[in-house]
């Protein structure tokens, strides 16, 4: 395969902060940027050359919109399968159909997890009601019911400590909103389809800590990894991380070796992200696979000799890879809209604290819960790395988070 080179124009389907973040990286490369999605003044399109404003279903945008790029590739995993299918016909997208298709169902996602001997808690299908109480006795209490698709930030979950939990649980996860649980029934890959379930029953994983690693696939199978950074996440939301996690070097083989297996089977070609809980002894257990950079990878902007986003710029590009050692150990802190509550933060007091830096994503409305943007601290500990990035947050607001 010839290289995508300088000049030629990324299609970036999506428009938040991960398409920010690459679009930053690709015009630092002299590439140009094109973004693809519903929304306009978009995180991506304040900084891509180009911002198409479209819903992700409408097929004949979607392939003017692959004909005027070079490469098209994604910062959002649920965009329909059938739009990626349509530019694919068009221009090259990476990672493909078959990647997407796996990871924006959770049940298809645990099920290729499973089949293909890679840990995973056990699960089941949940379709009705009965199917929860079957499911409960089979896996046993607390467990966690999600929904199949669409779900993110632990959004769509509801945990069950107890039978009594159960019925608030299912109306909670997949009564009040049928829209949540629309499936991708068209068979556009050779991936067999799921039978329609709206849901899933996990195990409950009594996890000691959580970890992920992310890493790139180039076109012709190379593979690199940033090593395992360690992930605390506040109400379901990533809250912090840091790098390198203190792990034994057998975990963080294991590790890489199943996010390697994971990419190659997938054909992923791009940078993406496993997710893991590490249970007593430091065994591991897949939780999620993210086709695209992922919020814990954040910190390889100043820590890595290559940015995750550098290195999917590369992947999709047909470039080599870029080194994935980690010159400082790092710590990243999320920047939610709760910290705008008491009014604009005070963004001088935390520039103030040396080796922090901050990122914003251009979004207007801070509500709750939304990503807005997030520091970096680099230290020589993650740990002090964590201090230092949890106390610049801290003086942001005047009432310390
Ligand atoms: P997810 O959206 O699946 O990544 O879940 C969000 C968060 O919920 C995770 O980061 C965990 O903290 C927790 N969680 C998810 N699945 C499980 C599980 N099977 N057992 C225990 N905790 C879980």
């Amino acid at each position: 395969m010839r290289p995508i080179l300088p000049g030629a124009t990324i299609g970036v389907l999506g428009s938040g902060q991960l398409g920010r973040m690459l679009a930053l990286a690709a015009r630092a490369m002299g590439y140009r940027v094109a973004t693809f999605s519903p929304d306009a003044d978009s995180p991506t399109g304040q900084v891509a050359d180009r911002e198409i404003v479209a819903a992700y279903d409408d097929r004949d945008a979607a392939r003017d919109f692959a004909r005027s790029v070079d490469v098209v590739t994604f910062e959002f995993e649920n965009i329909p399968v059938e739009t990626v299918a349509a530019m694919d016909a068009l221009v090259p997208v990476r990672p493909g159909a078959r990647a997407l298709h796996v990871t924006q169902n959770r049940l298809r996602e645990k099920t290729f997890l499973r089949d293909g001997g890679w840990p995973v808690t056990p699960f089941r299908a949940i379709r009705s009601r009965a199917d929860l109480t079957a499911a409960l006795d089979a896996l046993g209490y607390p467990a966690l019911l999600k929904t199949a698709g669409y779900g993110y930030d632990g959004k769509g979950q509801a945990k069950i400590a107890t039978p009594a939990e159960s019925d608030a649980a299912y109306a909670a996860v997949l009564g009040a909103h049928p829209s949540r649980v629309r499936e991708q029934t068209a068979p556009v890959t050779s991936e067999p389809d799921m039978p329609e379930a709206g849901a899933i029953l996990e195990a409950w994983v009594p996890y000691e800590r959580e970890l992920s690693v992310v890493g790139a696939r180039g076109a012709d199978g190379a593979f690199a990894h940033f090593g395992m950074i360690e992930n605390a996440h506040a109400h379901g939301i990533l809250d912090l991380s840091r790098a390198p996690a203190a792990v034994s070097p057998q975990t963080a083989r294991d590790a890489a070796e199943i996010t390697h297996g994971i990419f190659a089977a997938l054909e992923i070609v791009g940078t993406a992200c496993v997710e893991f809980f590490a249970v007593a002894g430091g065994t591991l257990i897949v939780n999620e696979i993210a086709p695209r950079p992922h919020n814990s990878g954040h910190l390889t902007i100043e820590a890595g000799a290559t940015s995750q986003f550098a290195q999917q710029l590369r992947a999709v590009c047909g470039l080599p890879l870029g080194a994935t050692d980690l010159l400082t150990p790092a710590a990243m802190a999320n920047l939610l809209g709760d910290v705008w509550a008491a009014g604009e933060p005070d963004w001088a007091a935390a520039c103030a604290l040396p080796r922090v830096n901050l990122h914003l994503y251009g979004k207007r409305a801070a509500r709750p819960g939304r990503k807005m943007g997030h520091l970096t601290a680099l230290a020589a500990t993650p740990d002090v790395a964590a201090m230092l990035v949890l106390t610049a947050r801290s003086r942001l607001t005047r009432d310390p988070l």
